[in-house]
């Protein structure tokens, strides 16, 4: 089809955070409860219809090096899209989000697009009655909504367990994307 448009897209943040499932939920809509973090392709494609644009999606998910090491700026060179993801019942996640954003802003491309993604909203509900868990929640949505604000981010906040909001995460980056 005309109007066939690859996006590199990468995930930053911190180990544990539900990186690799955001990806395997996106790509072949499932969910594996104790993800193996070393097991699993580093580099993925999914292909996405977006008005007319046709959009391939080249994701390039860790092998779990950022539990050791600082990721290069070779990883994320050339990214056309950005997921910084935090885990909203773990702080130090979204601290480190911070500090990723920082780095891209430094070294990454001008027009990268970067969505800020807080996973496990479903860790903050209970799962009979839907409402939230007194305490659970440790990032609240304004911390992040203003984050977003301040960086020129998109934000959601997902599930990669329930699904919750994962699609839009990579449907509103694909509407972003410039047409060829
Ligand atoms: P990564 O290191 O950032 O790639 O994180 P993984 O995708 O390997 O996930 C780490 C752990 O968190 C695994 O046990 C996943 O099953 C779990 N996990 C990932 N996403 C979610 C989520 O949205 N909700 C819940 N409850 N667990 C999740
Ligand atoms: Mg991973």
């Amino acid at each position: 089809a005309n109007n066939q448009i690859s996006v590199k897209l990468v995930l930053l943040g911190e180990a544990a955070v539900g990186k690799s499932s955001l990806v395997l939920r996106f790509v072949s809509n499932d969910f594996e409860e104790n993800k193996e973090p070393t097991i699993g392709a580093a580099f993925l494609t999914q292909r996405c219809t977006i008005g007319d644009k046709n959009i391939k999606f080249e994701i390039w998910d860790t092998a779990g090096q950022e539990r050791f090491a600082n990721l290069t700026p070779l990883y994320y060179r050339n990214a056309q899209a950005a997921l910084v993801v935090y885990d909203i019942t773990k702080p130090a996640s979204f601290i480190k989000a911070r500090h990723w954003v920082k780095e891209l802003h430094e070294q990454a491309a001008k027009n990268i697009i970067i969505a800020l993604v807080g996973n496990k909203y479903d860790l903050t509900l209970d799962s009979e009655s839907g409402e939230e868990i007194e305490g659970a929640r440790k990032v609240s949505r304004d911390e992040g909504q203003d984050l977003a604000n301040e960086e020129n981010l998109l934000f959601f906040e997902t599930s990669a367990k329930t699904a919750f909001s994962v699609n839009d995460v990579f449907t509103t980056i694909g509407e972003k994307i410039p047409d060829a």
